[in-house]
């Protein structure tokens, strides 16, 4: 099934207590794409400036990713900056500069109009609202977003969640939207607001999915180095909707299914600065991984 993301493409400069490195390929659609074109072809709509590097795109349709609905806007390329902490539990923003994202008004070209399967990766509700309204008849439609936003954009953040299938949040993201500290508790008010499903991730602590039909729940693998965290959450994100667009439906079983492949997505993601690790990997890696995970939770 067709599987189409409008999200941020951009240049990160990340510090860990390790390392710091300034321009990163990243974005909230850049994680999700890369996971996700493991299991089949996606559709990408986003915004880039004119300092764009050629090659960064090339890698991406490479790995299976249309690429056709980037738009090249006079600017520069939106960039974010972070830094964690020694736990990396702890992260903060230093610097977000929107530039072309600012003015940024998505154009689904018509071909993936009919996509089946959408995620709206991080980005202003407004933006994911504009991009939802061109897609005809989406069967599985899933929303990210972050603080930030939660913050500035509540009413629009609302709205959009009674339009959506479901929604993925962190454990703080959660909290912040609900006001409620027990995740449980959290995960269910954030049904009431709208989606069919909550995905609720934990960082280290594994992800739960919650639905009327579903409620799984899992550890994260144990990644023997964390390199960066950066995109853990795109790329879980990835890893689940590339499964669940790749199985064509949306059976509980799909969805925990989809959760292991998710988490699995993510722990490739973060042994490596941005995205040097996670797009080296393939459908078959992500099967042995997936194998372990299954070994490691079942007595
Ligand atoms: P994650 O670690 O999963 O939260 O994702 C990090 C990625 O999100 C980075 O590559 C950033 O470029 C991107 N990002 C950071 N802030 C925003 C924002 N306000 N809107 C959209 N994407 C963002």
């Amino acid at each position: 099934m067709s599987l189409l993301v409008i999200g941020t493409l951009a240049y990160d400069t990340i510090q860990t207590t390790a390392a710091k490195r300034a321009d990163v390929l990243g974005g909230s659609a850049l994680y999700f794409s890369v996971a996700a074109a493991a299991f089949q072809p996606v559709q990408l709509v986003a915004v880039v400036g004119r300092d764009f590097r050629p090659g960064d795109l090339q890698l991406l349709e490479q790995r299976g990713v249309d690429t056709s609905g980037v738009e090249h806007a006079d600017g520069r390329t939106f960039r974010w900056s972070g830094r964690y902490e020694a736990d990396w539990n702890t992260r903060h923003t230093i610097e977000t500069q929107l530039n072309v994202f600012e003015k940024f008004d998505p154009k689904i070209p018509s071909a993936m109009r009919s996509s089946q399967y959408l995620f709206l990766a991080n980005a202003s509700p407004l933006v994911q609202a504009k991009a939802l309204d061109q897609v005809d008849h989406p069967a599985f439609t899933v929303v990210d977003t972050m603080n930030l936003w939660i913050e500035i954009m509540r009413p629009e953040l609302l709205a959009l969640l009674r339009r959506v299938d479901g929604v993925v949040l962190n454990d703080e993201e959660a909290r912040m939207l609900t006001g409620e500290r027990n995740l449980l508790k959290a995960a269910s008010l954030v049904l009431g607001m709208g989606p069919r499903y909550v995905i609720l991730k934990k960082g280290e602590h594994g992800a739960f999915l919650m639905g009327s039909d579903v409620h799984f729940s899992l550890p994260a693998y144990p990644v023997g180095m964390v390199v960066d965290p950066t995109g853990a959450g795109d790329t879980f994100a990835g890893g689940f909707m590339g499964y669940v667009a790749r199985a064509g439906n949306l059976e509980p079983k799909t969805l925990r299914k989809g959760m292991l492949y998710g988490t699995v997505a993510a722990s490739y993601c973060v042994e490596g600065f941005g995205i040097d690790s996670l797009k080296e990997r393939t459908r078959r890696d992500f099967d042995v991984r997936y194998d372990e995970l299954l070994s490691i939770v079942t007595p």
